[in-house]
């Protein structure tokens, strides 16, 4: 067996792992492409609230604890092409595609103020048992996608103590009850006077990022909170 045939099979096994086609439209990628083809990523439904002090996300999260910056790469149609890039990267074991999406994300942040000051990246935590089962978290994934391009450390001082049942089919109401006492945080000191970044894969009632917040300013009120996801639904 010549060189060139292993090396062939080692470019057909990276395209299993890493298909270099456009996610949404299926066609080749060029160089310097990632995960989207120019055309996809231009159409992709940008969300652009980052700057507004109020936002759409902001206003998801409206409750007991105040959010300082808030910023969702698109939003999220159910059924739209841009959110199958979510189930992907959140059930279909592959978290690459949000580690990618990440960085772009993040690409076009730099240029604001949004990263401005914030000193620590935390992911929604997975609670341990769904982390083996799934083999990975893709809020971790879309954390290291964020720090990749900003250099901001990701922390794990967030964890899920309990069991998350399903969200799916409960209203909002039932969604906030269901995730409150949740999350909790492992060292509170290390986040007194610390401005955090808390990322999430998909914002729709808030309930998991509003618990995740509850927590941390429960163990440590000092801390300023914001929040950045891959998504957000656009209606409830
Ligand atoms: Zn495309």
């Amino acid at each position: 067996m010549g060189w060139t045939r292993i090396k062939q099979w080692g470019n057909d096994l990276l395209r299993i792992i890493y298909p270099e086609v456009c996610e949404i439209c299926g066609t080749s990628l060029v160089t310097g492409e990632k995960i989207l083809c120019l055309n996809c990523d231009l159409n992709m439904p940008r969300t652009k609230v980052h700057n507004d002090n109020f936002n759409i996300i902001h206003q998801r999260l409206a409750g007991s604890t105040p959010i300082n910056k808030a910023a969702s790469f698109f939003y999220y149609y159910k059924e739209s092409d841009y959110a199958t890039l979510i189930h992907q990267a959140k059930y279909n074991n592959r978290p690459y595609i949000a580690y990618h999406l990440a960085q772009k994300f993040a690409k076009e942040l730099i240029g604001s103020n949004f990263f401005d000051g914030i000193d620590i990246i935390l992911p929604v935590p997975l609670h341990f048992l769904k982390l083996i089962k799934r083999g990975y978290n893709q809020s971790v994934a879309i954390a290291k996608g964020i720090s990749a391009i900003t250099a901001i450390p990701v922390g794990d001082n967030l964890y899920a103590r309990q069991q998350h049942s399903t969200q799916t089919r409960k209203n909002s109401y039932e969604r906030w009850v269901n995730a409150q006492g949740i999350y909790a945080v492992k060292n509170p000191e290390e986040l007194a006077n610390k401005h955090v970044l808390i990322i999430d894969d998909v914002i729709t009632t808030g309930a998991t990022l509003l618990a995740c917040c509850n927590a941390i300013h429960q163990a440590e009120p000092t801390a300023t909170i914001s929040v950045l996801s891959l998504s957000v639904t656009h209606l409830q």
